[in-house]
């Protein structure tokens, strides 16, 4: 991972208390309450039947069991209707508690108070644990950190580990902060942060992150951000915030529950009012129009989609796959053309420099300016050419006007002469290099043209290797019957031979920035949702427009990773697998609690209305299809 990936997202918001998180659930008050009331309203109950209460005693044990097992549910739907003026599910209960009391239905009452607490207390500890199970990853993280002071090694808490001090890390500890190695190299298991279980090797210079463990090596790092900044503390707030980004689905089940549970409610007055105006049985009524507002009541509708989506992007986040919003993992799950940028994306990005012909200028000269324009740019050419020329010490010149173009290449003035290093620029270019660019010149490499004040003055090629599982992962995608479309800024040959080696049939190249914009919105007249998968600059725009952008986290730029939804933090092509496949479940369960839920209310209402079933029926019908459609949800976050 170049850099903090998960920095450059740049988190906004804090998280909420973090302790909370570590509860179990005998802890959560909600859940232990309500279940506290029922075991006492059990006792009770045998109680009664052998020792004569009076009523009073009785009924003040009622309310009391009702106020226990209501209190922090009714508690949160009284503080929503008055603050987002919202009748929600907890106003029908709470309704529906009420009437019996009145009605003098006391068990019914307190049966109704303990289910209902138990159920929404289960659901929420489900809620709060799926949506912060990604901080399982915190623990990986050492207290302690060995650092040298004064030439002494000495043990300090990792919190207080200050950026440019050096920490020592020994075989098979894990890292406890995000740092920069500066002494010895090491394979490093990296699994936590990226999901990539084949450690990597790491060198002197090379980026060390918290929580990721060294397995072999000696190594000596240099601290770049604090404990609490640390790459693994980013992933986990970002990962969380995203929770915070509703689904289409949720938002429609809100916005039709916010008119739904009125008109259940107001349903409920007319049952009663009606019958006792005209005189007929108040009672019967009454009763009906309860176990009516139990009935209607659509909580498995409304919770079931956040603890499914909750559950997806943690899944999502302990693989190595940033999703950056809720919305995003239900778009996925309907994908109809996966659009792919060429380098970066389906090749390493890693050229190495194959060619190079001077043209009316010595080869020395030539890679001297090529090395002090490029070492200025991020673009992966850029990086490649100036770490391949570095070795013959080139001079470095001063370079005034940089420019960076993306998609084509980079500008800068030498003295008074102006260079550009890039892609040909218009046909002048390619007929000035035709001569030096046969067939075999060619050959599926990547060609950059060095100009001087207009005119060609050298050609350099680059080969650059397809990524191992992008072949396979091309034909998995085609498997699934989306469309696949390779679009580059590289010139047509390079193009097609890398799209050959993979058996990409639709090829767009010599793309700038804009062009690979218009054909995301080309296909997004298509059947089913667009996704672009790209690193660079150029990318960006793309990746911004299509339904879900996705960014490679190493390798690309900032720019890319903060347009892109989503992010592959160890730019593991592959990765597109998976998370189309999660996509999809979190649509399937989606839509299959949205049935049930639906089928649920179609039956309990008509069986409540003429009277077929009563009250604790109700009760217990629809608090069964509420925990069903949870857990159902919690799935979206185990494996397949
Ligand atoms: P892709 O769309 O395949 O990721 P880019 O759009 O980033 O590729 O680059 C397209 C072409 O532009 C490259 O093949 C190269 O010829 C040229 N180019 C872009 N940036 C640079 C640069 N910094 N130096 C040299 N050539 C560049
Ligand atoms: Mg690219």
């Amino acid at each position: 991972m170049n850099k903090n990936v998960a920095m450059r997202l740049k988190p906004t918001s804090k998280s909420e208390d973090r302790t909370a998180l570590n509860y179990r659930w005998y802890e959560f008050h909600p859940l232990v309450n309500a279940l506290f009331a029922g075991a006492f309203a059990i006792l009770a109950y045998f109680v009664f039947k052998v020792v004569l209460v009076n009523d009073f005693v009785k009924i003040l044990l009622y309310v009391l069991l009702i106020l226990l097992s209501s209190f922090y549910w009714a508690k949160e739907a009284i503080a929503n209707l008055i603050d987002k003026k919202e009748i929600g599910t907890g106003i029908l209960v709470i309704a529906a508690v009420i009437g019996s009391i009145v009605l003098g239905l006391w068990s019914e009452a307190v049966f109704l108070s303990i289910l209902y607490g138990t159920a929404e207390g289960i659901e929420d500890y489900t809620y709060a644990r799926t949506r912060h199970s990604i901080r399982s990853l915190l623990k990986l993280i050492p207290k302690e950190a060995r650092v040298i002071l004064k030439g002494k090694e000495k043990i300090i808490p990792a919190k207080n580990l200050k950026v440019g001090e050096i920490f020592l890390v020994k075989p098979g500890e894990t890292i406890p902060t995000d740092g920069v190695i500066v002494k010895g190299s090491a394979h490093i298991d990296e699994s936590s942060v990226t999901g990539e279980f084949n450690p990597v090797i790491k060198y002197i210079g090379d980026n060390a992150f918290a929580g990721t463990i060294n397995t072999d090596g000696f190594l000596e790092i240099r601290v770049t951000s604090l404990f609490k900044d640390n790459t693994i503390s980013k992933i986990i707030e970002l990962v969380e915030r995203a929770q915070e980004g509703k689904s289409k689905t949720q938002l429609f089940i809100e916005r039709f529950g916010r008119i739904y549970s009125p008109i259940v409610l107001v349903t409920a007055l007319i049952l009663i009012i009606i019958p006792h105006m005209l005189g007929i049985s108040y009672s019967l009524w009454s009763t009906r129009a309860i176990s009516f507002l139990v009935a209607a009541a659509p909580c498995a509708l409304i919770m079931s989609t956040p603890v499914t989506i909750a559950a997806g992007i943690g899944k999502a986040g302990k693989h190595g796959v940033l999703v950056k919003g809720g919305i995003y993992l239900g778009v996925l799950g309907h994908t109809g053309t996966v659009l792919l940028d060429k380098t970066g994306t389906l090749t390493l990005g890693k050229m190495t420099l194959v060619k190079i012909v001077p043209i009316d200028v010595d080869k020395n000269s030539l890679l001297s300016i090529v090395y002090s324009i490029e070492k200025l740019s991020n673009h992966p050419i850029a990086k490649a050419l100036a770490k391949e020329i570095k070795p013959s010490n080139p001079q470095n010149f001063d370079i005034s006007n940089f420019k960076e173009i993306p998609g084509l290449g980079v500008k800068g003035k030498i003295g008074t002469d102006l260079f550009y290093i890039g892609r040909p620029e218009n046909n002048k270019d390619i007929k000035s290099i035709k001569k030096y660019t046969d067939a075999s010149f060619m050959d599926g490499k990547i060609v950059v043209i060095v100009k001087k004040n207009g005119r060609v003055t050298g050609i350099l090629a680059l080969s650059d290797s397809i990524r191992p599982d992008a072949r396979v992962t091309i034909q998995r995608l085609y498997r699934k019957n989306i469309h696949i479309a390779m679009l580059t800024g590289d010139n047509k040959n390079s193009a097609y031979r890398i799209a050959t080696k993979l058996g990409i049939e639709d090829v767009r190249s010599n793309l700038r920035p804009e062009d690979k914009l218009k054909i995301v919105e080309e296909f997004k007249h298509r059947v089913g949702a667009v996704v672009m998968v790209g690193d660079g600059v150029n990318d960006a725009l793309a990746l911004a427009t299509a339904d879900v952008g996705i960014a490679m986290g190493v390798i690309g730029t900032d720019v890319a990773i903060e347009a892109a939804d989503v992010a592959f933090m160890s730019d593991d092509f592959k990765n597109i697998l998976f998370i189309l496949d999660l996509g999809k479940k979190v649509r399937q369960i989606n839509t299959q609690n949205i049935i049930l839920s639906v089928f649920v209310l179609s039956i309990l209402i008509p069986l409540t209305l003429f009277g077929i079933i009563n009250i604790p029926f109700a009760v217990v019908f629809h608090e069964l299809s509420e925990l069903f459609a949870v857990s159902n949800g919690v799935r979206a976050g185990l494996s397949t």
